[in-house]
């Protein structure tokens, strides 16, 4: 089948294996021509198959020689029906990971369910005996509680008050302003419940109640903080009320595995393009101007950039720099005051005519397309390809 992207807004329905395979492979270059880190072993990624949790199992695996299981959510192709992006990312590292003597699986299912969790303790009890890693990245607009059935929708509004924002349509490069109404108590209970700490939480029990954590396990969860003109939208809109959640229980946990010399730990990583954030109104303008800035003063990080130092410079460095609030600050570079004034003057100045040039929105555009496979130089769209692509150790 000849493939080509079918999107709607922040939504591509259509995903490229051979192109996802090309994103996988060109994150394993990057980081096997990083040095090598003395990291952990054995490492379970919740939430692996595409952006942070992607990266970091690459990193993972790739930085520091590790086992890796993989959960994810996603969906095998149908028919005329493309796989999601997800799962070919996933076939693709897998399939990289075997080149490389490295074992790999993985497991497709519901996060959120008991069951899933089950099935990933016998997995480990099966194939590693235990994991010294467990990340936990997932993104999700809802959750089914694994006890009570209830199930929970997240959403991204403001609390209080509405906001009026610019933003960016960064198909057309339109900059407009929308309204976002504010979130009701109820909006933001179900946000915390689906993006809090409740269910990080949950699998550490499960895994620590299983015997399958190793002495000295290390847990991370990832946030975002972000600048002002951001706040009203993230930080202390809904999401960022499940981020205050997700950061609390970082404490709680490590509480928790206090007597095996375990840590949790929670961190802020930089603003990048991935499914979960293009659904962020405001963020895209934000990140198309900070690209911008970033680049031109060539700081520019993606999710593996990120993920390749957090291991090498904070987790396995013998520093983890925390900030006053136990976190580890991945967007120190983002968040740096000379990169922040040159992004707030244009956040100022930025319109619908001097977009494309004062920003980088065709850059944002890109990226985007990239999550999915597409505009890769190297890869014959026009060419037939075989849909059909199976996860080796799922098939
Ligand atoms: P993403 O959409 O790229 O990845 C989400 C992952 O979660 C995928 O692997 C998906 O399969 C999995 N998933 C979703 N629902 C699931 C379910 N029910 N069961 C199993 N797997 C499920 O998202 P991302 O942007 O990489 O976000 C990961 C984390 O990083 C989030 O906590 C996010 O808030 C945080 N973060 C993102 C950014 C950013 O700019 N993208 C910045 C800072 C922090």
């Amino acid at each position: 089948m000849i493939v080509t992207p079918k999107f709607r807004g922040f939504i591509c329905t259509t995903s490229h294996p051979v192109g996802c395979e090309y994103n996988v492979r060109q994150q394993v270059e990057y980081v096997k021509n990083q040095k090598k880190i003395n990291g952990a072993k054995k490492v379970l990624v919740i939430g692996a198959s595409t952006g942070y949790g992607l990266s970091s199992r690459i990193a993972a695996a790739f930085g520091c020689g590790a086992a890796t299981i993989g959960l994810f959510f996603e969906k095998p192709a149908s028919g005329n029906r493309t796989a999601s992006a997800g799962w070919y990312n996933s076939a693709a590292f897998e399939k990289i990971a075997k080149e490389e003597g490295l074992y790999a699986k993985s497991i497709n299912g519901d996060a959120f369910s008991n069951e899933i969790k089950q099935q990933t303790i016998e997995l480990i009890k099966k194939d590693l005996g235990k994991v010294d890693m467990v990340i936990y990245s997932l993104a999700s607009p809802r959750r089914t509680h694994p006890d009570t059935g209830e199930v929970f929708n997240s959403v991204l509004k403001p609390i209080g008050s509405a906001f009026t924002s610019k933003t960016v349509d960064f198909h057309t490069g339109k900059v407009e302003n929308i309204t976002i109404e504010p979130a009701n108590d109820d909006e933001i209970r179900q946000t915390i419940a689906v993006m809090g700490g409740e269910d990080w939480s949950m699998w550490m029990d499960a895994l620590k109640k299983a015997d399958v954590l190793e002495n000295n396990v290390i847990t991370l969860a990832y946030s975002y903080v972000g600048p002002e003109v951001t706040h009203a939208v993230y930080r202390e809109g809904t999401i960022g009320k499940a981020k205050d959640d997700l950061e609390a229980t970082a404490y709680q946990i490590t509480d928790k595995l206090k007597d095996i010399g375990g840590k949790a730990y929670v961190s802020i990583n930089k603003a990048v393009v991935t499914q979960a954030s293009a659904a962020i109104p405001v963020i895209s303008l934000y990140v198309s101007l900070l690209f911008k800035v970033m680049k031109n003063k060539n700081v520019h990080e993606g999710c593996i950039e990120q993920m390749y130092r957090m291991f090498e410079d904070r987790l396995y460095s013998g520093d983890l720099k925390l900030d006053s609030k136990g976190r580890i600050c991945m967007d120190d570079w983002e968040m740096d005051d000379d990169i922040q004034v040159e992004v707030s003057k244009l956040w100022n100045e930025a319109n619908s005519d001097n977009i494309a040039d004062i920003s980088d929105v065709e850059g944002y555009r890109a990226e985007f397309f990239k999550l999915f496979g597409f505009g890769f130089d190297a890869i014959d769209y026009s060419a037939d390809v075989d849909i059909n692509v199976m996860i080796d150790s799922i098939n």
